[in-house]
């Protein structure tokens, strides 16, 4: 389509290609050097002892579950903002799900009602085994606050950065696992950095990072120390666990790496984009993203809140007016609960009504390093028009 400007796309150079190239003519299009060493460019990043590089964010979320025993009988609380795996990999385990509303203000888990939730489940005896709290847009949830009230309970954190790759909390990267005992990221291409398809789990856990490695591959190992029967043969490996074939290519770590060279640069650009839409929405009947003052998002999404009280028009009209003026407009997210998967599980609308209201209004704007000028400017004229007074 002419002049369609999508809400995300990724941003490849004549550099990512040419690393990529590398591997092809290399003698190891996977399980060669290029994934560790994309495994080190994260864990430098972000300040976390141990990566896992898998084929998705998807596959690092289901791992990070087993890695902490999750499994039939266990319950898993997550953001209802979310994108469906985040919940599916508790799922996957056999596990039960639930969900925790989200602050008003960030569309993140909230710290209040998460404690709050936790002192009446453990009075029932019903806590969760981990929870998920999931860095909406790229804007880290306050984990201090969300690690203090599940730390009381004894329940484990894995934080879903698939957005928040490159933002901080506290001044700290995102990653670190401060303040959870498992971080993913996710490298699809709408995302800050990409693979094509891939994600890693981070953790500072030596037997959290044993077991992800173990479940990214089969459940098999051919460390010596390991093995039960010694010198069988140069050949030999055993399967101790049921594992998966989650395993990164090292094609696709080799266009991963060569981008990771380029974060910082993509999330001043993310920031610069972000800082624009907010002067240009100043005075509109639009909500734009608020900002937690320990957090630096790494803006992977713009999301307005259309005002439905003042807007001109409502949601959906503006919602299919930008659709029609070329805008690639979407949502982040339809409240997972209310998929119908999750509705024959048992779900009901109205158990998170700050998420359900958040659905009613918001609308992802375009937000990538490569949007110009010019596409911005239209964004933001066409928006204006739509929700005109
Ligand atoms: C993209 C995304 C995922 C899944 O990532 P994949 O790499 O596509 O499997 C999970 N959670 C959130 C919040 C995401 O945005």
């Amino acid at each position: 389509m002419a002049g369609y400007i999508p809400y995300g796309r990724q941003s490849i150079t004549e550099a990512d290609i040419a690393a990529v190239v590398d591997v092809l003519e290399s003698d190891f299009l996977t399980q060669g050097p290029v994934v560790p060493a994309f495994e080190e460019a994260v864990k430098a990043q972000c300040g976390a002892k141990h990566g896992i590089a898998v084929n998705s964010a998807t596959s690092a979320l289901h791992i990070a579950c087993m890695a902490l025993d999750v499994g039939p009988g266990d319950s898993v609380w997550t953001s209802p903002l979310t994108f469906v795996a985040s919940s599916n990999a508790a799922l996957y385990c056999g596990a039960s799900v639930d969900f925790v509303d989200v602050d008003p203000r960030t569309y993140n888990m909230c710290p209040e009602k998460l404690a709050r939730k936790l002192d009446k489940a453990a009075e029932q005896g019903t806590l969760p085994k981990v929870i998920i709290p999931v860095h909406l847009t790229g804007q880290s949830c306050d984990m201090a606050a969300i690690h203090a009230a599940a730390s009381r309970h004894g329940v484990r954190i894995i934080e879903d950065a698939s957005h928040a790759i490159g933002g901080c909390f506290r001044g700290e990267p995102v990653g670190n696992c401060r303040y959870s005992d498992i971080a993913v990221f996710s490298f699809h291409p709408v995302k800050i950095v990409t693979t094509g398809e891939g994600g890693m789990a981070m953790t500072n856990d030596a037997r959290l990072a044993e077991m992800m490695a173990l479940y990214r591959s089969h459940g098999i190992t051919r460390d010596p120390d390991l093995l039960q029967q010694q010198d069988a043969g140069p050949w030999y490996y055993e399967q101790h666990h049921l594992g998966y074939n989650y395993r990164m290519t090292d094609i696709n770590a080799a266009l991963g790496l060569s981008q990771m060279e380029r974060l910082q640069a993509f999330v001043e650009r993310r920031r610069a984009i972000a800082a624009t839409y907010d002067e240009a929405f100043a005075g509109l009947p639009i909500t734009t993203p608020w900002q937690h003052a320990d957090a630096g998002s790494a803006w992977h999404l713009y999301v307005i809140r259309v005002d439905r009280s003042r807007a001109s028009q409502s949601h959906r009209a503006v919602f299919d007016e930008l659709r029609s003026a070329g805008i690639g407009v979407n949502l982040h997210y339809i409240p997972v609960y209310l998929q119908p998967y999750y509705r024959q599980l048992g779900f009901e609308p109205g158990l998170c009504p700050n998420a359900e209201s958040y659905y009613a209004e918001a609308i992802s704007l375009p937000m990538f390093p490569s949007i110009t000028d010019e596409q911005q400017q239209e964004v933001i004229a066409e928006v204006s028009k739509a929700v005109a007074l």
